[in-house]
């Protein structure tokens, strides 16, 4: 069997614009994580019967052991920088002009990691480990981006 790649000296970038806009349904455990942020301010996450995983942003069904998932559990508004990356080029479809920096954030509270854009904080000071806190945005519209950023926490 021959490698089709074998022959090819370098690969190429294709540039195409990408601007999709389109309405789904949330259902009902996304509308309601939805709702809890707009009207309360608070992060919702849904915990795993079985293996009690603790998922945030709040989904039905565990990704582990696929068990149905009831029970709601407020999380912190605080966590823990994960990991993060640096965007230095401007996209249409991103909510923030370039440069600016996302993060996988672990609140207190829960097991795995909500993505997010970071505000406020200085790029060389930027860690893994950091505490960072949610800012809302003034007007809220029940989307993820009612928050706006997570700043670092003091
Ligand atoms: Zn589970």
């Amino acid at each position: 069997m021959s490698n089709p790649l074998e022959n090819v000296v370098s690969l190429i970038g294709e540039e195409r614009p990408r601007i999709w806009r389109y309405s789904y349904s949330a259902g009902p455990v996304r509308s309601k994580f939805l709702l809890f942020l707009r009207d309360r301010q608070k992060i919702l996450g849904t915990r795993c019967p079985a293996c009690g995983r603790v998922y945030v942003p709040a989904r039905s069904t565990c990704t582990k052991c696929f068990e149905n998932m009831e029970e709601w559990v407020d999380v912190s508004n605080e966590g823990t920088l994960e990991t993060y990356t640096i965007v230095y080029k401007s996209e249409p479809n991103y909510s923030a002009d370039a440069p600016f920096a996302f993060g996988i954030i672990k609140l207190d509270g829960a097991d795995t990691g909500l993505v997010h854009r970071l505000g406020e904080v200085d790029f060389n000071k930027i860690h893994i480990g950091m505490r960072v806190k949610a800012v809302f945005e003034d007007q809220l519209k029940g989307d993820i981006r009612d928050i706006k950023y997570f700043k670092p926490a003091l």
